[in-house]
């Protein structure tokens, strides 16, 4: 049996007095992916997602799930299930009965809740915490606690907001290797809310770009990266130039920009900053119309031939590179 459910936004609209922060937005998740909902703050993310959850009330529009309207329906109703920012675990109940929790709510008697406790605590490796209370964890095992407390409900959807933020750098990273794995494990959807590009690149199979209360764009992780329909998405996702050309605006892959001699190059220009960037050198050049126009040179490939600020390069690509934006 196919594990998930399809979900679907209808027109979805939320308004807080004046203030428009989801605006009719439509779209379809399939069961089973994982999806990110990716822009920059003050977009819509949590606003959606919290309607979703059932923790903000509609304005217009719903929220079908498996084709049921759960637009109004109480969150313990909805089959969806929210980890928080902040972890919000019960600071005088141990890790066990953090996680059971919901079930005793439900009127699941002892025994059974413990095993299903021990059960989800070992699904996230957190097996001999059980006793501890949450001042006794740190950050990322207090975030695995919240994550099997929000999975005992046995969701169809669990629903991520922001869900590394707290964490380091060193941490995110393995985290964010956990949670993909959770999420194949248990074949379920994962919508995570995130403002970070290179976390939606690294998690997601489907990428929602949503900018001013809208979806920008929406797909596939490497088709937004690779062809990005619009200015701001190019922008924001990093990795491209925008490219004023007398055809119309387009996104060129930074790596897929190539420095050249000037004569017969498409763009000229100078130099104006050289960054080392590892595998990389970032040279940024003021061209043509008075843009800036970065190229990834590899790292060999720079070093046999140098660039400093002030230099005149040419800039030259393939046609195949650039993909058309509309404003
Ligand atoms: P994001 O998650 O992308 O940062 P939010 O959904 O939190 O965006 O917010 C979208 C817009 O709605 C912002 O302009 C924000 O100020 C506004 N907003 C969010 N929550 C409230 C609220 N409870 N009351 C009034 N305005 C809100």
């Amino acid at each position: 049996m196919r594990k998930g459910l399809d979900l679907e936004l209808v027109g979805l609209t939320k308004r807080y007095g004046d203030t428009v922060a989801v605006h009719a937005i439509h779209h379809h998740f399939k069961p089973g992916v994982y999806a990110c909902l990716l822009g920059p703050s003050g977009c819509g993310k949590s606003s959606t997602l919290r309607m979703i959850a059932g923790h903000e009330t509609v304005s217009d529009g719903s929220i079908l799930l498996g084709g049921a309207d759960i637009s109004h329906l109480p969150p313990a109703k909805r089959g969806t299930a929210m980890m928080f920012q902040s972890y919000a675990l019960f600071p005088h109940l141990s890790v066990a009965d953090n996680v059971a929790f919901s079930l005793k709510m439900k009127g699941v008697d002892a025994a059974a809740r413990r095993t299903r406790a021990m059960d989800m605590l070992a699904l996230v490796d957190m097996t001999k915490y059980a006793e501890r209370l949450p001042a006794q964890l740190s950050g990322g095992q207090q975030q695995r606690v919240a994550l099997a407390r929000a999975l005992i409900t046995e969701p169809q959807i669990l629903l991520l907001d922001e869900p590394l933020s707290a964490l380091d750098p060193f941490l995110r990273v393995r985290m964010r290797g956990e949670l993909k794995r959770l999420q194949r494990e248990l074949g379920i959807t994962f919508l995570h809310v995130t403002h970070g590009q290179d976390e939606a690149l690294a998690l997601a199979d489907e990428i929602v770009v949503m900018n001013n209360a809208v979806i920008e764009q929406a797909g596939a992780a490497r088709d937004v990266f690779n062809a990005p329909r619009t200015e701001f998405v190019a922008r924001f996702m990093g990795g491209h130039n925008v490219i004023a050309l007398p055809q119309g605006h387009f996104a060129l892959r930074n790596d897929l920009t190539r420095l050249a001699p000037e004569p017969g190059a498409r763009l000229g220009g100078r130099v104006t900053s050289v960054e080392f960037q590892g595998t990389h050198v970032a040279v940024t050049v003021i061209a043509t119309g008075d843009q800036d126009i970065t190229a990834f040179v590899p790292e060999h490939q720079f070093y046999a031939d140098p660039k400093s600020p002030g230099d005149g390069v040419g800039l030259v690509w393939d046609d195949e590179a650039l993909h058309p934006l509309s404003a």
